[in-house]
Parts: structure tokens; sequence; C-alpha cells
């Protein structure tokens, strides 16, 4: 009986206690395809290309016999690129290993990857805490290694039971596998782990991190660690769940594997001792995950170094060198947007996950403008919901970084309201709606037809002219009901276009009550 099995976990009448009886626990595993012109050891051209299957195929990624593999330096290059950005240790000596298995879109029936000398061991990469506000979470990476992929299996999804067929065109390309340390403690951290790897794999080029192509993919190993009453921890099997191709779908997927594994331990009580790890399908349909296979021991796969290359030895200097083509990595210029711009962390995150190109254009507006704040804003609110709305990418958003740059240095100089500059923006996105070309003429006419008017004469006249037509207002502000002059301003306004309401409203205010 369950209860005598587990007399402190189970059913007892303490245990009503809602306090959380269990840690999570989750290290992912994240591969990446490099973008890199030809495959990680052959020739062939490495590009996303299942409408032509087997087309980019040749003897060394078919594994026919007597063809010999090379290793493609700028594939490792890349790689040794995104070791240092996680701040790995490289070290100066690494080699090739294969990982023996079958599998029909294998044809050589082995991988060839790193096993226990891998190129790169010992980062980390930093996230956002749970708690808004709270202390970044430092989250240890175990290793990253380069391996080649697999083919692809393309099966008939009608269910009309169609053949199966083998696409070998993915055969040999570059993947990255980046291995953290079981550091994370929920879903919700998982995904943001993801998302800054990914922010950072796009700022440093390296992938174009796309998941429906399958050019950044992600496994998930959960278990929990149940807190006993005695103050000790039992572990739970360790789950590796797979087939997650959204950020969501990981999140969601590791928070019913977080309650499924709770459940299943307090039904069973088996513990990581007990069972060796399993292999766990998401169905994004059903939302639930499912049993797919009991994993392979390193064992079985019977690695061995791979006789046909020979190991890389790296210099120091050769390690600098590439060190120095590493950009700004997105978590130096998030502080850097705080600190010099004075943006807030959520307004920085959200320019800088956005991806290089509309941080190139951030930064862009910003160098022009002269204001990081007002950039940003703008960026933030107006350019994101148009380019959202238009589905275009910002290279091909008519409102380039130099016209909106040129439009808010009108309101930095205060020549122009914000008011009047959503009025200049919506023009300009009406022109290139039609199909004109917008120039940065076209902000300086219209901007100056809405200029700020400085001209005081004509606005005390227009000020004069609303006080006298509205005694009851004036009363009203006299006695301190200062909303009163709402009426008036807009008298004012509509006399004196391009008139700054808050300037128009400490005259009326002051003429008021000096009448
Ligand atoms: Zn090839």
């Amino acid at each position: 009986m369950e209860r005598q099995l587990h007399p402190n976990r189970l059913g007892g009448q303490w245990l009503i206690m809602s306090s959380p009886s269990y840690t999570v626990i989750i290290g992912l595993e994240v591969h990446t395809q490099l973008k890199t012109k030809s495959k990680l050891f052959c020739g062939c051209a490495n590009e996303f290309n299942p409408d032509r299957p087997n087309t980019q195929t040749c003897a060394v990624c078919l594994g026919l016999p007597g063809a010999l593999p090379v290793m493609n330096r700028h594939a490792f290059d890349l790689s040794l690129k995104t070791a240092l950005a996680l701040k790995c240790n490289i070290p100066h000596f690494t080699k090739w290993d294969r990982k023996q298995y079958y599998y029909p879109d294998l044809p050589k029936a082995y991988q060839i990857s790193q096993f226990d000398l891998p190129f790169s061991e010992h980062g980390w990469l930093e996230i956002t805490n749970d708690e808004e506000g709270g202390p970044v979470r430092r989250i240890n990476i175990t290793r990253a290694h380069l391996e080649e992929d697999a083919g692809k299996n393309v099966h008939d999804e009608s269910g009309r039971g169609g053949d199966s067929g083998v696409d070998l065109n993915r055969t040999g390309t570059p993947l990255l596998e980046i291995v953290s340390e079981p550091d994370l403690r929920s879903a919700s951290e998982a995904r943001r782990y993801l998302e800054e790897m990914r922010t950072l794999l796009l700022f440093i080029g390296v992938s174009d991190c796309n998941m429906q192509e399958g050019s950044l993919r992600c496994d998930a190993n959960v278990n929990l660690h149940i807190h006993n009453d005695d103050g000790s921890t039992t572990a739970t099997p360790i789950v590796e769940l797979k087939n997650m191709n959204s950020f969501r779908n990981v999140e969601m997927a590791i928070d019913y594997e977080v309650k499924r594994q709770h459940r299943e331990f307090q039904k069973t009580g088996k513990t990581i001792d007990d069972s060796s790890k399993v292999t766990r399908g998401w169905d994004a349909e059903r939302s639930i995950t499912f049993a797919q296979r009991e994993k392979e021991d390193v064992s079985d796969y019977r690695f061995f170094p791979d006789p046909d290359l020979v190991p890389v030895v790296l210099t120091e200097s050769e390690i600098e060198a590439v060190r120095e083509t590493l950009p700004e990595t997105p978590a130096v210029k998030r502080d850097r947007f705080q600190n010099q711009f004075g943006l807030t962390e959520y307004d920085a995150s959200v320019i800088i996950g956005q991806g290089p190109e509309i941080n190139a254009y951030f930064e862009a507006v910003e160098s022009a403008c002269g204001d990081g704040k007002i950039a940003a804003n703008w960026v933030t609110q107006d350019v994101l919901r148009d380019l959202n709305a238009s589905e275009c990418g910002v290279d091909d958003f008519p409102i380039t970084s130099e016209i909106l740059g040129t439009l808010l240095k009108w309101i930095t100089s205060d020549r122009l309201t914000n008011k009047s500059a959503r009025e200049v923006y919506g023009a300009l996105k009406k022109k290139a709606e039609s199909g004109d070309m917008i120039s940065v003429t076209d902000v300086e006419t219209l901007a100056a037809e809405r200029e700020i008017v400085r001209d005081t004469g004509a606005l005390e006249t227009a000020i004069t002219a609303a006080i006298a037509s509205r005694p009851d207002a004036v009363e009203d502000v006299k006695a301190g009901k200062l909303q009163a002059v709402g009426p008036m301003m807009g008298m004012v306004m509509k006399q004196v276009g391009g008139a700054d309401p808050k300037e128009v409203r400490e005259m009326l205010i002051r003429m008021i009550q000096e009448s």
C-alpha cells in the first residue's frame, strides 16, 4: 500500500499543507544549425530546401565507400564564436568521434560528433529572474560541441497511408549542441533561457534560429526533487522531452510534465534509481506528453575517435582572433541601453529581443534624434505595431531610421509636439501606402507646417479673445477649477495650429489670474 510505502508523503493529514512540496529541475539541450554556405565535412550546400529532396548530397554526406570528410573551418569558427559568447573554456585540443546508431536518415550508420573532448565547456548564460527586477540568474553551460546533423524522414501526414521518404539534404549540415546544467527551476525560466539564447545566436550572427525550419531545436531534461518531511529529498526519474517546435510548446510541455511526474510519484513512489532515462514526446494538439522509448545508454553508442579526421589543435592567437569578431552581446547592450539612454529594463529587453535588425534601426534613430527614451517609445510602440500589422521586415519598412530620426529631432529640439509628430508620421505612412516614395524632405515639409508657434503676439491675441468669450469659465478658473480652461484651450489651439498645448495652458491660466 502506498501509505505504508511513503507514510510521510502520502495521505497523511499534515500533507494538506500547500507549501511547494518539490523543486523542479530542468536542463536544456539546444541544437542550432549554423549559418554556413556548405555542410560540415563536404562541399554540399547548407540550405533548407524541402521541395527538392536529395539534391544537396555527395559521396561524403551519403557515406559512400572511400569518401573522406574534411572539416569546414568556417563552421568551426562559428561554433567557437558562440562558445566564447557563452564564456566557455576553449581547450587547445579537440577531436571528432563516431556515434554509432542505425536510422534511415543516417546513411553512414554513424554520426560524426564530439564525445569526451568537446571543443568547449563550462560557460554560462545570464537570464532575468522570475520575479520582475530580481537579480539575474546565471545558468551554467556544461558544454557545447559540434556535430553533423542527420537527414529527415518524411512521412505522409494526410493519414492516407502514403509512402514515407528520406530526404538527405540536411545530412551532414553543421549542428551546434549547447547543453545546460540542470540549473533551471521553472517552465517560464526555461523559456526565458531559450529566448535569451536565441537572441544571442542572432546577434552574433551564427544561426538564423528559425524554429519552423528546424534551425533551432530544443530538448528538455526534467525531473522533480520531492521534499520529504525529514528534510531529505527524493529525485524522480529524469524524462527527456522532445518534439517541441516553439518556445510556447517548451513551456507548456514542461508544465505538463512537472504535474504528471508529481502525480506519478504520488501513485508509484518511483525514484530516479528505479528507472533509466525515458524519452517522452510533446503532442501539441492534445497538449500532453507521451512515452516514446527508454533512452539509450551512452555506452550503447560505442563512441570512438573518427579515424578519417585529424584532431583540431588551436593556438591562443587563433582563439583570440575569433573573440575579436564578437559583437556586443545582448546582455551588455541591455545594460548599456539602461545606463546610457535611461531606458527601463523592459523597453531595453523589448528592443533587443526583436533581434539585430530592429536593434540597429533603434540605434540609428537614437543617434539621429539624440534622445534614447523618445526613440525607444516610438520604436516599441509605433514602429513595432506597424511592422507586425504589415508583416514586413524592418529593412522594407518605408519609414526608415533616417526618416523617423529626422522627425523625432523636431520633437527633441522643441519644435514639434508629440501629437503633431504623430500626424506627420501618419501622413508619411499614408503616402508610402499609396505607393509613393517618402524622403527626409517630406518630413521637413510636413513638420514645418505644424511647427510650434513661438509667436507670443499671435498667441496672446487668441488667448485674449478666448478669455473674453467665456466669462463663466474664467470665473471657474479663478475659483481654482483649472480644468475649466479646456474649452478655451480648444479655441486657442484651433486659431493657432501648431501651438504647444502645454504652453497655451500655462499662458491661459496666467493671463486669467492676471486679468
Ligand atoms: Zn555532401
